[in-house]
């Protein structure tokens, strides 16, 4: 089938796990969603300060490659002791791009001294609907929680080895990945934009 909609990644992984999000919200034929790697297109540079600019900025972009509806997400982590950082820069915390062992070795140095009440931290995503008319929807989600100590977990990704969820006492890298879906923040903002993207494919059908 052709594409319906675009998801504005380059990581394949990132689109399996979002299809699985959306499966039961709404109905995705196979192969209805292709990402902006399997099309070609270029990756924008994230010039937003906040998740929602840079989830907008790839949308946006890959509406203009395909002409067709575009979603796109940012996220990241957020530490309250660091006023909220790294935030839009925890892909590139450690000061070069994509490098997450870095980035986790980085944080967890920064925080060594910090007692447990001062861990408090969460993951945050922003998920985005664009379509060709220019209609944007944005939907956020946060999985909040608790810094641990050491890394913790094989599972994941990221910051996923120190991220304690609240009301666990297990890291995101130690839950399933089902468990991690059903509380993250992708799980969250992603399902808040189910209702928006089966309205537009239900109109594209009709
Ligand atoms: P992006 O949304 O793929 O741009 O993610 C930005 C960065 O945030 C990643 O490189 C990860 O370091 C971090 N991050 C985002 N979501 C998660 C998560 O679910 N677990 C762990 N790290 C995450």
């Amino acid at each position: 089938m052709s594409p319906r909609l675009v998801f504005a990644t380059h990581n394949e992984h990132k689109v399996i796990e979002v299809a699985e999000i959306f499966s039961g919200h709404l109905d995705l034929p196979q192969g209805a969603m292709v990402s902006a790697g399997a099309l070609g297109a270029p990756e924008p540079v994230e010039t937003g300060l906040t998740f929602a600019e840079n989830a907008l900025i790839k949308a946006r972009a890959l509406v203009a490659f395909t002409g067709l509806p575009a979603i796109a997400d940012d996220s990241g982590i957020c530490v309250k002791a660091l006023g909220g950082a790294p935030g839009v820069f925890s892909a590139r915390w450690c000061g070069h791009h994509g490098d997450d062992q870095a980035n986790l070795d980085l944080l967890i140095a920064q925080m060594t001294d910090v007692p447990d009440p001062g861990r408090a931290a969460w993951f945050e995503c922003a998920a985005v609907l664009v379509t060709p008319d220019g209609h944007e929807t944005v939907q956020t989600g946060t999985l909040p929680g608790t810094l641990g100590h050491t890394a913790r977990g094989q599972r994941g990704f990221g910051y996923d080895p120190i991220l304690i969820p609240d009301g666990e006492t297990r890291t995101c890298a130690e839950l399933d990945p089902e468990e991690k879906n059903a509380i993250s923040h992708r799980g969250r903002a992603f399902r808040a934009l189910a209702p928006a993207v089966a309205a537009v494919l239900t109109a594209q059908a009709g």
